[in-house]
């Protein structure tokens, strides 16, 4: 366990911390500690001056940490942040000064109390020692030669890094072989498309940072971040690459029409689907299946399947403008075709509005808004639409020689990465099959470390949208290399270097860190022993929340560290009628909040006390109970929002918080406490309005269970 010895506390007055809080009174607990070397109090911490000072400070008194009390640690400048010793923040400024009346007594009281805090953290916390696998990999493999993995391999060979790139048919181009031309439609001989495809292999071509395997399938991919060895395969025989980082372009597939039960369309020969008429486009006849003829009367269903709880719920983005294309091309070649277009909503975002504007002229085309009830067969294999819900609330009929159905995306498996992981060969998703990791703030990374999905494995999308996301995806296959280089965390910790250690020799192989680790990082011998794989891990501290033997820690955010902190301050007894609150914040979206409403001046208990936690996923049930012997009155345990529409930043940990929260109030029942003394509250950041209501609701509760029955024993 690492601890710091000669500790440098620097206590800010700057921004209204010296108005409300008697900072002389605060230097002199702190020099108090035997772990303190010194303390000083600076009137603008975040001053050149002042990091010149700390700088000459930390080797003139040969310190190993500091403290730095004064503004939320979400907000301390660059010049504040020391990476030759460990440090930890004092939120004196947001949790403090700006939230509490200034001068008050009980403000003062808290912040002696997150004084004390600090330096109990600090003492029992030291720099982290990085862990980075040996000699680490830059190669980038990109799985998948259709135009997002062509993209990508490109873009990461334009920044100097190798790209293997892996396809399992003969060719590169993947659907774009199949298509007739790319949006907006060219309607010429020489598609755009043509230009399109030979340019980008062109370039490929002449890149000597890429090696191209076609016709070859991807065995097994094992190992972690810097460190992954792919195993190949193809007529030539077996291969191996060692790559740093990974990137999955497998694309997508057509929803299978066959499901859509209204449209009978394996009953009705002349009902194909938007991929198919491409086909015939790209070998320009488009013919009746059922007889060969030309089709004078086409009829296309967009969203078939799309926008349908029943099918699929979301809207595949490409299929209102693939069909406008399709229609331009069907009316130049054929003058005398009629085009009926039946939709929910036209979706054509941006500046191919155009295209919608240019069809809609043509009087050949047809637009009718309607719900496709069903097909009815009619004599020659034509069809009969049954058409409802439209403009006009009547039920229409429209009679078509050929029907086009616009299916969706679906994403394709990533079950073909072959992972030799404990926790399964694919990615997971949380969604309509679509790999995630965080749906809002990390796009690209999937719930596997150094692994990024981009273009329509990822979420639907057109061919533009598709060549952005290999760039994102490739910028982040590089910051995975480079940071797996420097022992660092990728994201949402970027730059942390601590990583989870594990007393071995007190493991139960309980198999709770491998199971409930959303990130895969443990592998596990068949005893179930945890295997650690640090580079993959994103330092979220879940299996350290987990583990019911607590031998799971990182140097700088331990179990002891903060049973420390919750144990440093002293509770007043239940006489004083001042009840104590113990916050466990997560420090994503919930702390952030905290800031906010600091930020606004709203006014917040001086009975809570805050302890920021990577995710509320890592609080050990050991730092409950410490806190209710301690004579706490209640524990508020506040995170991100769980269930589908998740927020929590590492994916199931406040999920898992709320199943282990019903465990926990069966505990307290047990121990014939109030289930009230432990709380789970759910914020989003842009919620730091309901903070204070939060709080206040909570010490009422409190009040009204009156005090911990353990205070004073
Ligand atoms: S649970 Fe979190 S901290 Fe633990 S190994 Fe997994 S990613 Fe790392
Ligand atoms: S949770 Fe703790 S005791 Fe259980 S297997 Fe993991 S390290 Fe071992």
């Amino acid at each position: 366990m690492k601890e710091s010895k000669n500790t440098g506390v620097y206590i800010c007055s700057g921004c209204n911390i010296g108005d409300a809080i008697d900072t002389d009174k605060l230097q002199s607990i702190a020099i108090e500690y035997p772990s303190v070397k010194q303390c000083q109090v600076h009137p603008v911490l975040c001053s050149p001056e002042a990091y010149l000072k700390l700088n000459d400070e930390i080797n003139e008194q040969q310190l190993d940490s500091l403290i730095i009390a004064g503004c939320s640690p979400r907000h301390a400048p660059d010049s504040l942040k020391f990476s030759e010793v460990h440090s930890e923040s004092v939120n004196l400024r947001e949790g403090v000064a700006w939230v509490m009346e200034a001068g008050h007594e009980d403000t003062q009281a808290a912040a002696e109390d997150y004084l004390r805090m600090g330096i109990a953290r600090t003492a029992a916390s030291g720099l982290p020692e990085p862990y980075i696998p040996d000699a680490p990999e830059s190669d980038i493999l990109v799985l998948g030669g259709g135009i997002t993995g062509i993209h990508s391999a490109l873009e990461g060979a334009r920044a100097g890094y190798s790209v293997v790139l892996v396809e399992k048919e003969d060719k590169l181009g993947g659907r774009l072989n199949n298509m007739h031309d790319i949006i907006p439609a060219s309607g010429s001989k020489q598609t755009n498309l043509k230009f399109f495809l030979e340019e980008k292999l062109e370039e490929l071509d002449a890149s000597t940072l890429i090696t191209v395997h076609k016709n070859t399938s991807l065995e097994s991919i094992e190992g972690e971040p810097g460190k992954f060895l792919a195993k190949l395969k193809n007529g030539k025989g077996a291969s191996e690459c060692k790559v740093g980082s990974v990137i999955l372009a497998n694309g997508w597939k057509p929803y299978d029409p066959a499901k859509l039960t209204n449209l009978g369309y394996t009953d009705h020969k002349n009902i194909i689907t938007q991929v198919e008429l491409e086909t015939m486009q790209k070998e320009d006849r488009i013919l009746r299946p059922s007889d060969g003829n030309v089709p004078s009367t086409i009829v296309f269903i967009q969203c078939a399947g799309s926008r349908d709880k029943d099918h699929l719920p979301y809207c595949s983005n490409v299929c209102c403008l693939t069909s406008l294309k399709q229609v331009s091309y069907i009316r130049q070649k054929y003058p005398e075709s009629r085009i009926f277009i039946i939709y929910k909503d036209i979706r054509t975002p941006g500046k191919n509005e155009h295209i919608y504007r240019e069809v809609q002229k043509d009087n050949h085309v047809f637009f009718t808004k309607g719900r496709v009830d069903r097909i009815e067969k009619l004599e020659n294999d034509s069809l009969r639409m049954i058409v409802e819900d439209n403009l006009l609330g009547e039920t229409i009929s429209i009679r078509a020689d050929l029907v086009v159905a616009a299916t969706g995306m679906e994403p394709n498996q990533s079950d073909d990465l072959h992972l030799l992981y404990r926790k399964g060969e694919g990615l997971p998703d949380r969604k309509y099959g679509f790999p995630d990791s965080h749906f809002i703030c990390f796009p690209y990374e999937t719930q596997r470390t150094g692994i990024y999905a981009a273009g329509a494995v990822r979420t639907p999308q057109g061919i533009q949208a598709c060549m952005e996301d290999a760039g994102g995806a490739v910028v982040k296959a590089i910051q995975c290399i480079e940071s797996t280089k420097r022992g660092e965390a990728v994201h949402p910790r970027s730059g942390d270097k601590s990583y989870p250690d594990l007393y071995m020799q007190r493991c139960t192989d309980c198999k709770r860190c491998t199971e409930e680790c959303p990130f895969g990082s443990y592998d596990e011998t068949e005893k179930g022993t945890p295997l650690p794989n640090p580079a993959r891990c994103r330092r979220c501290g879940i299996c350290m929340g987990s583990c019911p033997e607590r031998i799971i820690n990182f140097d700088n955010y331990s179990i002891h560290a903060i049973s420390s902190m919750i144990k440093s301050i002293p509770i007043p007894d239940e006489f004083e009628e001042k009840p104590r609150v113990l916050a466990f914040v997560c420090e994503n979206d919930a702390y952030p909040a905290f800031d906010l409403a600091a930020l606004h001046r709203h006014r917040i208990s001086p009975w809570l006390r805050i302890i920021p936690v990577r995710c509320i996923g890592s609080i050990n049930k050991i730092w409950l109970s410490d806190a209710l012997s301690a004579g706490y009155d209640g524990i508020l345990q506040i995170g991100c929002k769980p269930g589908e529409d998740y927020q929590c930043h590492f994916i199931t940990g406040s999920e898992l918080m709320k199943t282990r929260s019903e465990n926990i109030q069966e505990t307290l029942q047990t121990m014939m406490l109030e289930p009230e003394r432990i709380e789970t509250v759910f914020l989003e950041i842009d919620e730091y309005h309901r903070i204070p209501e939060i709080i206040d609701d909570y010490m009422e509760t409190i009040e009204d269970i009156g005090p911990n029955p353990f205070k004073d024993m």
